[in-house]
């Protein structure tokens, strides 16, 4: 963890020794539509709010002279390292956490505590099998060995704010997404026949799909109203209409 995320952490959990993960299955099936697999359902970081609050609350009953905090990428905690030191799963040359028989459509939670819970009883986690596919099928080329550039990830474009640059442009222009871009984990082999979740926040009531009547003449309120509990509005409505401006631009 960088100092930066250490002050951070520290400042939200002062003696902070430990943090507990946990890896929550969303796969929900794969209906075609335009928005990223992980945005479809209930906002996860609600969902995980809902289900890390009570364990915190039932910890601290405990261990009530120590804190629980818990956390769901909003967390200063670098989840994913923490997920491997945990020997949760196994590493993806995509940078993602493989849960089998979850594959790597999974969301992690956090809970940063000061009490000296023991260390895990298992080793961290193994590579992939390293066949090279998500790098290769990557339109961005954001996925270059061991590193990650988000300039060039689709599903990071898709979230920026504001006017792009023209490659930038021409990348989301070309991509079938209004939200996310799940080509990298779609051709992993581990996801090739997910276990689905047994949540039924994350299978019922999905949006696959948005247009651009969907949100032509809508308010940020009404977009708001609408979809306030999904993922894909946490950028808000302007960012949705550049994305599907730039798809309809190139038809
Ligand atoms: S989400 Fe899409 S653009 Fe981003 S790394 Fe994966 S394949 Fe590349
Ligand atoms: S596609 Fe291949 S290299 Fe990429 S994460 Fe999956 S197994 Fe690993």
């Amino acid at each position: 963890m960088d100092e930066n995320a250490r002050e951070k952490a520290e400042s939200l959990c002062p003696g902070a020794k430990c943090v507990l993960v946990c890896a929550v299955p969303y796969y929900a099936g794969d209906a075609p539509g335009n928005l990223s697999l992980y945005a479809r359902g209930r906002d996860y970081h609600l969902v995980l709010g809902d289900l890390l609050n009570p364990i915190c609350e039932v910890l601290h009953e405990k261990y009530p002279a120590h804190r629980f905090v818990p956390g769901v990428d909003n967390s200063p905690l670098p989840e994913r390292e923490a997920a491997w030191a945990a020997g949760i799963g196994l590493r993806g040359e995509h940078g993602l956490v493989i849960v089998p028989p979850y594959g790597s459509w999974v969301f992690l939670g956090t809970i940063l505590t000061d009490h000296p819970a023991p260390p895990p009883d298992r080793a961290p986690s193994p590579p992939c099998i390293r066949c090279g596919k998500c790098q290769k099928v990557c339109p961005g080329g954001a996925l270059r060995g061991e590193t990650f550039d988000p300039e060039r990830c689709l599903s990071h474009l898709t979230q920026k704010k504001g006017e792009l640059p023209p490659e930038q442009e021409a990348l989301l222009a070309a991509h079938t997404l209004a939200w996310g871009c799940d080509l990298c984990q779609r051709v992993c082999p581990y996801n090739a026949h997910p276990k689905a979740t047994e949540l039924s926040t994350f299978r019922d009531d999905l949006v696959e799909n948005l247009t651009a009547d969907m949100v032509e003449g809508v308010t940020n309120r009404q977009f708001k109203e609408r979809y306030g509990d999904r993922a894909f509005a946490w950028r808000g409505l302007a960012v949705i209409r550049r994305n599907l401006a730039l798809q309809t631009s190139k038809n």
